[in-house]
């Protein structure tokens, strides 16, 4: 199963999709991990994203679609994957289209965790404390919201208007909103307890 999965900074998403990665046997590919493993690791390419992520602006379309293409050849991702953070603009979603088209895997499924922004603020505001993300103090957090509003909320419409978007509330305990999307790809979440 090949699912996008679209939300705001602090929607949900990364968490959500490392549940579903265990609850579908698919690739969890956060393009946001992807590049804060290559910061950690100085890399030429980390130490050009570092500057633009800690702005909290987006690093550029085609170092992401590299980064994202080597990624999706790994063997994990033969089963299908989970992008989380990845396209964050209609540029990013014109590449991704054109990249599965030439791999012969399409999407199955674009979901949209819904969140209210003045929660999203809070949430991102708590996960500073907890995590010490150097992107989530309240400064950058401002700057990654409006780029969010900016330029992928856009994406949102792109995939609504091929009828390929489901949205789900993100407002609620994790278990709640794993069943919400669970349900959106038509199936049941099975977990222990
Ligand atoms: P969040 O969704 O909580 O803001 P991410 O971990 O997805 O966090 O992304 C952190 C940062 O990494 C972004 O603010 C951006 O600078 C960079 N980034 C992640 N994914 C992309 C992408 N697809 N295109 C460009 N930049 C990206």
């Amino acid at each position: 199963m090949r699912i996008v999965l679209l939300g705001a900074p602090g929607s949900g998403k990364g968490t959500q999709a490392a549940r579903l990665r265990e609850a579908l046997g698919v690739a969890h590919v956060s393009t946001g991990d992807l590049l804060r493993a290559q910061v950690a690791a100085g890399t030429e390419l980390g130490r050009a994203a570092k500057a633009v992520m800690e702005a909290g602006q987006l690093v550029s379309d085609e170092i992401v679609l590299g980064m994202l293409e080597a990624r999706l050849g790994e063997p994990d991702a033969a089963a299908g994957f989970i992008l989380d953070g990845y396209p964050r603009n209609v540029a990013q979603a014109r590449a991704l289209d054109a990249l599965l088209a030439r791999l012969g895997r399409p999407l199955d499924h674009v979901i949209q965790l819904d969140v209210d922004e003045a929660l999203l603020f809070d949430r991102l505001a708590g996960r500073a404390a907890a995590e010490g993300r150097r992107d989530d103090n309240p400064e950058t957090v401002r700057q990654r919201l409006r780029v969010y509003a900016e330029q992928t909320a856009p994406v949102i419409d792109f995939y609504a208007a091929r009828g390929a978007l489901k949205r789900v509330d993100g407002v609620g305990t994790i278990d709640e909103v794993l069943d919400r999307i669970m349900a959106a790809l038509g199936k049941t979440a099975v977990r222990a307890g």
